[in-house]
């Protein structure tokens, strides 16, 4: 399997490439040649997370590595989560379950992706004998997991910026408490954007790399965080129903990875019913699948922050694949007038979405009900994301049939704040969080200039 851009410039990459590039050159997005097919029948007899990351992982990774050096790196990718099984489901009634993907060590389901990457990453370092540089700007959970997933590989030096604010302290401290050599939390007084500048910044000058060495970034358009969330679509589907009949999966959505590995998987003979897309108000998305219109906006903070977003960056994987049947000219002319003119596309075309895609914008005030009416009615607490999807499903009810998957993106205890505004009480938090509680932070605080981070990386890397 070899890999191109949605753009056009980049063809024939292989796995090793798409994963230690990120973005392509032209600017587009890494998609797969074509969408390989499983086998039912051998997925159903499978019964772990574990054995399905076995079949499904290597379809992807063959162009650059052995099926059983795969296999020996995925017994090792996914670790230190707090449940057996990796992912548990809880039924709130016959047509509705929660799938909770927050037991890793982060308490989100980004530990999905970012340990296939981390273990990737490691891996190729290791065979082309070089070293790695992640950088990478956080408003809250990703930064938290990349840091996480890299800490035991010496190979990777991770430096992740820090705004100041609208971060709970336990997202913050779960990147200043990590103590290791290799790991650079920095604190900068500025805003998430004036961060992601720098980030961008630094990707083109390059300055303060040595001679072969990677620079690696952690966003989510990295084809093999994909990757790792098709994974969980199988496992869902083979634990609620084993394929039995199509679901339907409510994603609570930013930058649309989640839904897009959610597609990706019925690509593959998933079988599945609909997508609800639910986001907060930020809703780019929602305007698109309702109105055909993706036009950017300024973002407004929510209480579901980690879907605080104003473009959706893996949503030109679906614009590429599903409306514009993979025509990458097409798909290059959209985005070189998408900060004028947004996107809007053919009507005859847009139809189409109805087929698979629901969407729903969900506001602070019905984020907050529903996370009540869950906690009284069921006795179970959601996350303020998580509650975004369930609401979104709750609304769209009587258009869908068969049965409905929550995504349960985050641990509820990640949002003290939220939940005490909500009224709720949470009196189990998860061990790694409560550890992370009580230790004591240890960060860089500097100023939001390039030159006092790109001096500070420097010296560090030496
Ligand atoms: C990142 C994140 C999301 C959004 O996921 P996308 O793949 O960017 O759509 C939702 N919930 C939580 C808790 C997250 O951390």
């Amino acid at each position: 399997m070899l890999f191109h851009s949605t753009r056009g410039k980049d063809t024939d990459k292989t796995f090793e490439e798409v994963l230690m590039q990120g973005l392509a050159s032209d600017g587009g997005l890494f998609m797969p040649d074509s969408w390989p097919q499983v086998d039912m029948d051998h997925l159903k007899n499978l019964s772990s997370f574990l054995d399905v990351a076995k079949y499904i992982v290597p379809m992807y990774t063959g162009s650059s590595f052995d099926n059983k050096d795969v296999e020996k790196v995925l017994e090792k990718t996914w670790h230190d989560f707090e449940k057996k099984e990796l992912i548990e489901t809880f039924d709130i009634d016959k047509n509705l379950t929660v799938l909770e993907l927050f037991h890793g060590p982060t308490a989100a389901f980004k530990d999905f992706g970012l340990q296939l990457a981390a273990a990737f990453f490691n891996k190729t370092l290791q065979v082309q004998n070089k070293t790695a540089i992640v950088f990478g700007a956080t408003s809250g959970d990703t930064g938290s997991a990349a840091i996480d997933a890299c800490k035991d590989f010496d190979l990777i030096k991770s430096f992740i910026l820090i705004p100041d604010g609208n971060m709970s302290e336990i997202q913050r401290k779960q990147m200043t408490t990590v103590n290791r050599a290799n790991v650079f939390p920095i604190s900068v007084n500025g805003t998430f954007d004036d961060c992601q500048d720098i980030v961008k910044k630094g990707f083109k000058e390059r300055s303060f790399l040595r001679e072969d060495q990677y620079l690696l970034a952690v966003n989510s358009i990295n084809w093999v965080r994909i990757i790792g969330q098709i994974c969980y679509y199988f496992f869902a589907s083979l634990k609620v129903n084993k394929f039995s009949e199509p679901l339907n999966f409510s994603v609570p959505t930013g930058n649309f990875g989640n839904v897009f590995a959610c597609y990706a998987a019925s690509k593959m003979g998933m079988p599945l019913s609909k997508i609800i897309v639910a986001v907060n108000s930020n809703d780019i998305l929602d305007r698109f699948f309702k109105n055909n219109d993706y036009s950017k906006m300024d973002v407004t903070e929510t209480i579901s922050p980690s879907m605080d977003i104003s473009v959706a960056s893996n949503f030109e994987r679906l614009l590429y694949d599903f409306y514009l049947n993979r025509d990458s000219k097409k798909c290059s002319d959209h985005y070189t007038h998408f900060l004028n003119n947004g996107i809007k596309i053919d009507e005859k075309v847009w139809k189409k979405s109805s087929e698979l895609f629901l969407s729903y914008c969900i506001n602070d005030d019905s984020t907050y009900e529903c996370m009540q009416h869950f906690s009284e009615n069921f006795n179970y607490i959601m996350d303020p994301h998580t509650a975004v999807a369930a609401k979104a499903a709750i609304k769209l009810n009587k258009t869908l049939s068969n049965k409905t998957v929550i995504l349960s993106t985050a641990h509820p205890a990640k949002f003290p704040t939220a939940l005490e505004n909500a009224g709720i009480n949470l009196d189990n938090i998860p061990k790694n969080l409560e550890k992370v509680l009580s230790m004591t932070e240890e960060d860089y605080k500097l100023s939001v200039s390039e030159d006092s981070i790109f001096n500070f990386i420097k010296e560090k890397n030496k």
